[in-house]
């Protein structure tokens, strides 16, 4: 299979390239050049697949041309060590919990296949360090996921970019206390500034040269394409629950760079039999803008209580665009999309707890206020809650008025020490730094 840029398909390159590099040099992101689709026979089955036979079919089907089937099935059992499940919370409303990884965030999926994948790589074609450096802005949570699918390994470094002063202290302990092969770069600026930092470092054909470097999150093809699989995965397990309310499935999905999204349409490609979409913004609502009136005008980045959606630039968005080939008619027969403001999510942290017992995070709040406003009568809806609430204890306490339980993982971080260094948010600045041996 061969990947193009979402700026002009004429340069096409095949995985291993597209990987390595991370982006392409004209300023878009990669793309497959085309999309295999599932055999329709697989979805009679699926129900008594389990997450890791279900991302093998995925992978396989995606990249089965370029790796070999033994090394697939490596990177899908490495990635896929933890359990997805499927929660009902009402008769009509689900929750996919993707938080039940090693940072306690859905980014662990795309993280950790993305490293599988970096890594066999590099097994295959050394680079002349025979290293490779990844390089990511995080708002939050990608940053932990990265840090922790990376740390202690001889073949891969992270430096990792965040804004002082704009994430949590702990999300800050999940990223910058690895030290080792883990760099933490705290940028005196915003999370749009250390996206940038990122953008014109991988640009920079002078650092490529002296230093193997490419890019994370869901800008990297291979983080992307592994979301993939927990849509399959959401199909099967409500299947086994109750075929007929999978045949009527929506997925709501927590957007912010867009990538949770992009995957879920790749999905739908694929084969996956799933009516639509209903995505959720938070006061960040260029996407819900764009939806309703077609025009997409990036407003200025606002902080909310869901920082990992506080995107107002969203670089999926062109990934999006591609694959309707442009047609606004088309995207939104699939796709609809609802925004809510930092009250709205404290207020349905609250009541969804009280009324069901359910405790959810800022993020998935802003998920299930898109559901209950989105789904329609006759349709289920099947929302991915993409962090653990014990991530955002600060803010679930004060709005329950009760101290929630923290998992071990967490609790752990507290006395672990800092190991970070502060830059401006200044390319040049930063990478005098980088080559620093
Ligand atoms: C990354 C993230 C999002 C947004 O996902 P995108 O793929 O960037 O749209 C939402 N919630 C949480 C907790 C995240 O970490």
């Amino acid at each position: 299979m061969l990947y193009h840029s979402t700026s002009g398909d004429s340069h096409h390159v095949d995985l291993f390239t597209a990987l390595a590099t991370g982006v392409p040099d004209d300023n878009g992101l990669y793309l497959p050049d085309s999309l295999p689709v599932l055999p329709p026979a697989l979805f009679n089955n699926i129900a008594g697949m389990t997450l890791q036979d279900i991302a093998y079919v995925v992978a396989n089907s995606l990249f089965g041309n370029d790796i070999d089937s033994e090394t697939i099935n490596a990177i899908v059992n490495r990635t896929f060590d933890f359990d997805i499940p499927l929660v009902r919370i009402e008769p009509d409303h689900y929750s996919l919990e993707l938080f039940h990884g090693p940072t306690l965030a859905f980014k662990d999926v795309g993280a950790r296949f993305m490293t599988n994948m970096l890594s066999e790589l590099l097994r295959h074609m050394p680079s002349p360090t025979g290293k490779i450096t990844v390089l990511a802005a995080t708002s939050g949570d990608s940053g932990a996921s990265i840090a922790n699918s990376i740390a202690g390994r001889d073949d891969i470094n992270a430096v990792i970019f965040y804004p002082k002063g704009k994430i949590s202290r702990m999300q800050e302990k999940q990223i910058a206390t690895y030290g080792g092969n883990i760099q933490a770069v705290e940028v005196r600026g915003s999370f749009d500034d250390c996206q940038m930092l990122v953008k014109q470092l991988l640009n920079d054909k002078e650092l490529c040269e002296k230093m193997p470097i490419t890019s994370a999150n869901s800008m990297n093809i291979a983080h992307l394409l592994g979301q993939v699989v927990t849509y399959f995965h959401g199909y099967a397990r409500l299947s086994a629950i109750d075929p007929q309310k999978a045949a009527k499935m929506v997925f709501v999905i927590p957007s912010g760079n867009l990538g949770n999204l992009t995957a879920a349409v790749i999905a739908k490609r694929m084969g996956l039999p799933v009516r639509r979409f209903i995505a959720a913004t938070n006061a960040n609502d260029t996407f819900m803008r764009y939806i309703s009136t077609g025009i997409y005008t990036p407003g200025r980045q606002m902080s909310t209580v869901a920082n990992a959606m506080d995107v107002s630039d969203p670089y999926n968005f062109a990934r999006l665009i591609e694959l309707y080939g442009g047609d606004y008619d088309k995207l939104v027969s699939d796709i609809s999309c609802f925004s809510c403001s930092d009250g709205d999510i404290l207020t349905t942290i609250r009541d969804l707890y009280r009324s069901t017992g359910y405790l959810t995070d800022p993020h998935g709040a802003v998920t299930y206020f898109a559901m209950k406003r989105g789904l329609k009568h006759g349709e289920t809806g099947v929302m991915l809650s993409p962090a653990h609430p014990a991530k955002f204890k600060t803010t679930i306490d004060a709005v329950l008025g009760q101290e929630i339980e923290m998992p071990r993982t967490l609790a752990q971080l507290s006395v672990k020490r800092l190991q970070k260094v502060t830059l401006p948010p200044n390319h040049l600045a930063v990478k005098e730094y980088l080559l620093i041996p």
